[in-house]
């Protein structure tokens, strides 16, 4: 059965990145983590550093050396703070680790929260540490790992169910373990046999786990797979968590059972760069604070007059600096100039509102309950036919950075018209 969720668009983005095999790389030229105002290091500047050398910590959580080089301190670019590690050219060490063997009957939730925050796991559905999660869901009774992409064009989180599905699995019964959750549903777009045939080949015999295939709408967030996968409504500002669900991205699952397993720490992070203005697309795990050019350059670079925006064109930014912790695909993109016209009042914003609000109230007043309710998910800036700046019209973000998609309303409008190469 497909599942569906109210609102959404389907954007026709057809791409064959699903078929490359991730493609992994132990350095870069410079490494950018993102600090907090409170982060503090704990080497001195300028000396060397291993790949996986504790250097720091941010949000109550270690920072590790994710290339071997010298550690500059932290140092703000174009307004954020990274603990910044330059590449020094030479062949670069590794920091040995430990495995533990510690089987999951021997850990209690304490041992695995401790753990994800000395490993330093973070999910890159939301960005945060995934120890913080964990803290807060104690007791949920339901684990969604979101393997959905944050853009159509991406293929990360399918490439992932595919070649990391022990993990994935692995990491996801640690987590039911942690929170004392019953069930896991993996979530994917509905197409993506080949993820739920290695997922379930891993974990199908057990009854712990479920498979949500899930109608191609964008975008998937909290309140979207919420609908879809148990008919729930979250109240307006109310999370997953606060009704007994923890949802994670499949990331996060891979990265915590492969720390456990090796003993090492989250050095890596795993991206899509895709889109048909970048040279070759890829699916790449990278040292973690890799910048956006590095990742371009390994992509062959982009085509003239492209840039790259972080996970999605409905809502995305463009790219600069380095890869955040809360960015799993960059897509290439060349914007064009679209006209502004009049709204011809086609409700089309409102259709694809997943918050049920009607966006073209902006137009005419600013409501405060608009922008309170709105996610700023960018379905109804995509389908509006007059090129009216919704989002920014709402108020419910700053988009001087926002670029306009490539064609306006490309859009499937038919459930007949199944994708023909989307893998
Ligand atoms: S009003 Fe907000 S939540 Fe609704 S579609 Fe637009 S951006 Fe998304
Ligand atoms: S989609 Fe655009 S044109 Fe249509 S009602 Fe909404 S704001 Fe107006």
């Amino acid at each position: 059965m497909i599942l569906e969720f109210r609102g959404g668009v389907r954007p026709l983005s057809r791409t064959f990145c699903g078929k490359k095999d991730i493609e992994y790389y132990k350095s870069c030229s410079v490494s950018c983590i993102p600090a907090s105002d409170s982060a503090s290091f704990s080497v001195p500047v300028g000396s060397s550093v291993m790949r996986g050398s504790l250097i720091g910590q941010t949000d109550s959580t270690p920072v590790y050396a994710s290339i071997a080089g010298v550690f500059k301190g932290i140092l703000e670019i174009e307004g954020t703070r990274y603990f910044t590690v330059m590449n020094s050219g030479e062949e670069g060490e590794e920091r040995l680790f430990m495995p533990e063997s510690r089987s999951l009957t021997e850990m209690d939730a304490q041992y695995i929260i401790d753990t994800a925050r000395r490993f330093a796991i973070y999910d890159s559905r939301s960005g945060l540490p995934l120890w913080r999660l964990l803290e807060h869901a104690l007791g949920c009774k339901r684990l969604i790992v979101d393997c959905t992409e944050r853009d159509p064009a991406s293929a990360i989180a399918y490439r992932l169910c595919i070649e990391k599905a022990r993990s994935a699995v692995g990491g996801a019964k640690v987590l039911l373990h942690c929170i004392g959750a019953l069930k896991c549903v993996f979530a994917a777009e509905h197409y993506r046999n080949a993820a739920f045939a290695a997922l379930e080949e891993c974990g199908g015999d057990e009854k712990l786990f479920a498979f949500g295939r899930l109608e191609e709408r964008y975008p998937y967030n909290d309140r979207t797979l919420m609908d879809a996968l148990y008919l729930k409504d979250l109240a307006k500002g109310e999370t997953a968590i606060e009704k007994g669900v923890l949802i994670i991205g499949i990331e996060a699952a891979v990265a915590l059972y492969d720390a456990m397993i090796n003993g090492f720490p989250q050095l890596d992070r795993y991206v899509s760069v895709c889109g048909s203005g970048v040279l070759e697309e890829k699916n790449l795990c990278v040292p973690r604070g890799i910048t956006v050019h590095d990742l371009a350059t390994l992509c062959g670079g982009l085509l003239n007059g492209n840039f790259l925006v972080e996970n999605s064109l409905l809502c995305g930014s463009k790219a600069s600096g380095a890869l955040g912790n809360a960015t799993s695909c960059l897509v290439a993109v060349k914007p064009k100039k679209r006209q502004r016209v009049a709204c011809i009042g086609c409700g089309s914003c409102a259709s694809a509102c997943p918050m049920n609000l009607i966006p073209s109230e902006a137009l005419s007043k600013k409501t405060k309950e608009l922008a309170l309710s709105c996610v700023a998910c960018g379905a109804c800036e995509f389908v509006c036919p007059s090129n009216i700046p919704l989002l920014e019209l709402i108020g419910c973000r700053d988009y001087k950075d926002k670029f306009l998609p490539e064609e306006p309303g490309n859009l499937r409008d038919s459930d007949d018209d199944a994708p023909e190469v989307l893998l």
